[in-house]
């Protein structure tokens, strides 16, 4: 299957915003956005005013990326939101926050959500009480996630956890760290999803 292999921090650097990538480095001082604040290549420090059509591109690129959603399926993902009740942009991102590897992140599991996207392809999750390794895997209300028996007892979970902590479980989620599951218990609100995304600019891109 298709994935990003180009370096995490050129992404966020690109888009000239943190977009966690990579777990516990990002929220060090060797965090690239830190250090380095401005486009990578030649022309990076080049600041030009951005067209109305680049600023539509580059709100989808950074919502894409948050999420680690190829084209294709970002797309497919706009066509879902465009036949859902309600406001298009605002569904697109309840659907992005939906996918498994994002609710594994929401719910502390994972430092980051290409992590959460490798521990869900090494099956190490259930949905409902079956195995799921499908990152993109959308998750309803009332679906119940849990780690398998098998990883429960590995300590890569224990100290995920420790690391974790102080990340705030959204409401939409329910999580018991003791038995290490969560639960979907509401679809996901705009006010939940915590992300600087201006869903609007994206709907206008495809909407050409
Ligand atoms: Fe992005 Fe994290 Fe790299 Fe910082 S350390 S640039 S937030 S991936």
């Amino acid at each position: 299957m298709a994935r990003y292999t180009e370096a995490s921090c050129r992404l966020c650097r690109r888009e000239g915003e943190k977009l966690f990538l990579k777990g516990e480095r990002c929220y060090t001082n060797k965090c690239a956005i830190s250090r380095r604040a401005y486009a990578p290549g030649q022309h990076g420090q080049n600041k030009k005013k951005l067209s109305e059509y680049g600023l539509q591109l580059r709100e989808k690129q950074k919502a894409r990326r948050f999420y680690g959603v190829l084209e294709s399926q970002f797309r497919k993902y706009f066509e879902m939101a465009l036949k859902t009740k309600g406001v298009t942009g605002e569904n697109l991102l309840k659907i992005l926050e939906s996918r498994l590897d994002n609710v594994v992140y929401r719910l502390g599991l994972a430092m980051s959500r290409p992590e959460a996207r490798q521990l869900v392809r090494h099956s190490h999750f259930t949905v409902n009480g079956k195995k799921v390794n499908i990152p993109s895997y959308l998750l309803k209300v009332g679906d119940v996630i849990a780690v398998t028996d098998k990883s429960k007892s590995s300590p890569k979970f224990k100290a995920m956890l420790d690391a974790t902590n102080g990340r705030l479980v959204p409401k939409w989620l329910e999580f018991d760290a003791e038995n290490l599951t969560g639960k979907v218990v509401a679809q996901p609100s705009r006010e939940d999803i915590d992300l600087p995304i201006s869903e609007h600019l994206i709907v206008e891109l495809y909407s050409k």
